[in-house]
């Protein structure tokens, strides 16, 4: 059976943390943008219809000359303040009324496989929500106001998340209504999920997809690139 997978990606922040003018989106990898780079990869997935990004309203010419001639399958809507509300407003597009899964993938995590996409997409199918995740290397230490020690977490329970979220379109749908009616912000999609008391289900990440927000990951970038032969 045909499947429909759509992929957005939340693109409109405007943190340039490398000195330049730019956001780092649009920052280029060995003559590439980051941006592309993400894209690419999303249309890499054969049941990936469409690609909805959104870009901030000032970058919308910048953005539409980068991504306009790549694929059909790309299209490109105005975000919003925040990365939250930019993601609401792809959902609204019509690429999206007809998908059976939605994944959202950060335009900052380039090095994110089709194998990745692949992963998260079928377990999303299967049980409505589902996300890539990595163990975690450090202890992790929940801390007061005043920087003191409040908490250590079991390290062996944790993960950190990463992008593409995946989910039955419905899924995410209905987590994005309750979230805008309750006033719930999440630094993630699967956790708009868990507002509601929906379950997400993890899959394997991967070490390499890292999401580029400062010079030293883009220092990691330009060595994983030579690293996979992509430079
Ligand atoms: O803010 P953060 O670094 O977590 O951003 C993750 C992704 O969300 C980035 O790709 C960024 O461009 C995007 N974003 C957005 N709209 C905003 C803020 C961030 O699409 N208002």
């Amino acid at each position: 059976m045909d499947t429909s997978w759509v992929v957005i990606i939340p693109a409109a922040g405007t943190g340039s943390r490398f000195g330049g003018s730019l956001p780092k989106q649009y920052v280029e990898l060995d003559g590439v943008s980051i941006l592309v780079r993400t894209v690419r990869n999303a249309l890499a997935h054969p049941s990936v219809t469409a690609v909805v990004v959104a870009v901030h309203p000032s970058m919308m010419d910048h953005a539409s000359n980068l991504l306009g001639h790549l694929d059909e399958r790309i299209v490109v809507v105005e975000g919003d303040v925040e990365r939250q509300h930019s993601i609401a407003r792809c959902l609204q597009h019509p690429a999206c009324a007809s998908a059976d899964v939605i994944l959202v993938h950060d335009a900052v995590r380039p090095f994110a496989t089709a194998a990745l996409f692949e992963r998260v997409g079928v377990a999303a199918a299967l049980h409505g929500a589902a996300i890539p995740a990595v163990p975690v290397t450090d202890t992790i230490k929940q801390i007061d106001a005043d920087g003191f020690i409040t908490t250590t977490l079991p390290r062996a329970s944790l993960r950190a998340a990463q992008t593409p979220q995946g989910f039955r379109r419905s899924v995410l749908i209905h987590a994005y209504e309750h979230a805008a009616a309750e006033g719930v912000v999440g630094t993630d999609d699967a956790s708009l999920v868990e507002a509601l008391g929906g379950r997400v289900t993890t899959v394997e990440g991967m070490g390499s997809n890292i999401k580029i927000t400062t010079q030293l990951d883009m220092d990691i970038a330009h060595h994983l690139l030579r690293m996979h032969g992509l430079a």
